[in-house]
């Protein structure tokens, strides 16, 4: 089996080139996050993930974890992994320095994360849902709140959980149950929550878990939903660990991937009450929920990078190896990575992959400038391409994954669909990872519905505008790069025509909407993984014009871009075909037709 290997030459252009490190490190508090600070970073990350981290992946999918007597047990290797991420301060990479955090851009935390979650998905999920649940805590918890818990969460020392979902409250959070009841300064929370990520372990002495729950005399819907920190023990004043809660985990989940990834059903008070403290205001709770969620929406986007880069060194590795047919046109033993068809596949996974590090790493550094930068208008800006990106960076990247991961085994012919050669775990890792932080058809909802007719498309229109100014450049560079200009121009105006067609139809039609609302995300994935490319090759150019860098860099970014350009570009247009077609046949058929 590959070892895996962070990606560091792609990883160090997209933070640099694409994403704007220069700038950021311009913006207050950023002001360490500079270049000389990156390469030792990404370089002892990428050791840490493939010593520490790696070694454990297949260990935790054959061995997994169980629950007895309320205690969770996770194979020991992870332990003794997550006790080193501890000792070595990775969680706090990207918090606060108030809290003793590193305070480096979340740029740089996607791509450390990205090396984590490449290394060992199942472990890694115990510190993603932390950071969700620090900043959550950091944003809108009591200053009280935050001296207790933040210092032991940003280290890592503790661990923080997300508990949304109920058995009757998946994608519909309007239906949670769990109660809050006042008593004194605090609450009692009571009910059952399944499903909870690292809902409880033994490898740190504390689980902090963010629940969203109902008051008595809360409001039906979204609208009487708050949020409560819940810890598993309660915290003394002190700091010292004090009673148990009320809170145990009473089953995990025997799962089709990341098996040692506890997934817990929890129930909270079945002997008098969880005690829970109010985050934020009564029943504003999902707003503050919002901010772990929408973070993890993008981490959970780059879990679909991170697999489907694991997936790829194996193949490409493989292919390079294996020995089957000929060499076109000659009686030469060939090794398969010299057939046509295979390099297509592996150009499919390349070129894939880089454009979703570039679209999630830009996702990331607008987040880093609406957080950090003192002008309202860039802000707002910021904020403004963020949210519009987000769903679609969990959308589309997860989507891609599936495919990804899957061509990974095909390229092992059968020996992929074997389990002893490990690439079979990442396709079942990979499953997850469109349906939890909101499935496909959530995020497409979103994408629709809130970010693009919600502003009269507006915010889509601006971002178009961005990639339209690239044609100059890309013309500027003659005919090397043409045909990449050619197809980023085609999918520039899919994208635009797609976008008129939902705000001249969503009033006429919804149900029209919603049917075309995937196809309007993929549309949108592919495209502005095209417009990253082209970005990519523009400046790949202009590096070997200057003879800058590493030249069988830039020149395999050119080929890589043009390819995407070339053979992955055109799928907008069934995307677009589709979504105008107008076509209601799927609300057509009678349900007893099913
Ligand atoms: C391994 C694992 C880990 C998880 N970790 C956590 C965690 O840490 N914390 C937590 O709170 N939850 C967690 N979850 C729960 C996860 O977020 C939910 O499973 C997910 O939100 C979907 O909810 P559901 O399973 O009830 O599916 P449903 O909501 O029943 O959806 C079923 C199908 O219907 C579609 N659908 C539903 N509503 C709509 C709609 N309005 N429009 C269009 N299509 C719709 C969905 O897209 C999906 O295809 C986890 C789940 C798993 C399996």
């Amino acid at each position: 089996m590959t070892d895996y290997i962070a990606p560091l030459e792609d990883m160090n252009f997209v933070i640099n080139e694409l994403a704007g490190l220069e700038e950021l490190s311009k913006l207050p508090g950023f002001e360490h996050a500079t270049d000389d600070l990156l390469d030792p970073i990404l370089e002892e990350a990428s050791r840490f993930a493939s010593e520490v981290l790696s070694p454990t992946n297949v260990i935790g999918d054959q061995q997994g974890c169980r629950v007895e007597d309320g205690v969770v047990t996770v194979p020991a290797e992870f332990s003794d992994a997550y006790q080193l991420f501890v000792e070595s301060g990775w969680q706090g990479l990207d918090c606060s320095q108030e809290y003793e955090g590193m305070g480096l851009p979340s740029l740089i935390g996607s791509a450390t994360f990205e090396m984590w979650q490449s290394a060992n998905l199942a472990l890694s999920l115990c510190p993603m849902l932390n950071s969700g649940a620090v900043d959550t805590i950091e944003l809108h918890a009591t200053d009280e709140l935050k001296q207790v818990y933040l210092p032991k969460l940003v280290s890592g020392e503790w661990t923080g959980t997300m508990d949304l979902t109920e058995s009757q409250a998946g994608s519909d959070l309007a239906k949670v149950r769990v109660q809050a009841v006042p008593d004194g300064d605090h609450y009692r929370i009571s009910g059952t929550k399944i499903f909870i990520t690292w809902g409880d372990h033994e490898m740190t002495e504390n689980v902090v878990h963010l629940v969203l729950a109902r008051l008595p005399d809360a409001p039906e819907g979204v609208r009487g939903i708050s949020l409560f920190l819940v810890p598993k023990f309660l915290v003394n004043e002190d700091g010292s660990l004090g009673d148990r809660n009320d809170v145990y985990a009473t089953s995990v989940e025997h799962k089709l991937g990341i098996h040692a990834s506890p997934t817990c059903v929890l129930n909270f008070g079945d002997n008098g009450g969880a005690v829970g403290y109010l985050i934020g205001k009564e029943n504003r709770g999902l707003a503050c929920m919002f901010t772990m969620m929408n973070l993890a929406r993008l981490q959970v986007g780059i879990q679909g990078l991170a697999v489907s880069e694991r997936a790829y060194q194996a193949a490409r590795d493989f292919a390079k190896e294996r020995v089957q047919g000929q060499v076109l046109g000659t009686h030469e033993n060939a090794r398969i990575i010299q057939h046509p068809d295979v390099r297509r596949m592996l150009m499919t996974m390349k070129s894939l992959i880089e454009a979703m590090r570039a679209t999630s790493y830009v996702t990331a550094s607008a987040l880093d400038v609406a957080h950090h930068t003192e002008d309202a208008d860039t802000r707002a800006d910021a904020l403004e391409r963020s949210a519009l990106l987000t769903p679609i960076v969990k959308g589309w990247m997860t989507e891609v994954a599936q495919e990804l991961t899957a061509i990974g085994v095909q390229i092992h012919g059968g020996s992929g669909f074997i389990e002893e050669t490990g690439v079979a775990q990442f396709v079942r890792d990979a499953r997850i990872l469109t349906i939890y932080e909101g499935t496909t058809g959530i995020q497409a909802n979103d994408l629709v519905g809130r970010k693009i007719l919600a502003d009269s498309g507006l915010g889509m229109k601006r971002m178009l505008e961005d990639m339209a100014q690239l044609d100059a450049g890309l013309e500027s560079c003659g005919p090397e790069l043409e045909s990449i200009r050619r197809a980023v121009s085609k999918g520039h105006k899919r994208l635009q025509e797609a976008t008129d067609w939902l705000l001249d139809n969503a009033q006429k039609e919804p149900a029209v909407v919603h049917l075309a609302a995937f196809d309007y995300l993929m549309l949108a994935g592919t495209v502005i993984g095209a417009w990253q490319m082209a970005r990519a090759a523009e400046v790949a150019h202009r590096k070997l014009a200057s003879s800058e860098g590493s030249a069988d860099f830039y020149k395999a970014k050119i080929i890589t871009a043009r390819f995407y350009a070339e053979e992955v570009l055109p799928r907008s247009a069934g995307h677009l075909e589709a979504i105008t077609s107008e076509g209601n046949s799927a609300m057509q058929l009678p349900e007893d037709r099913f």
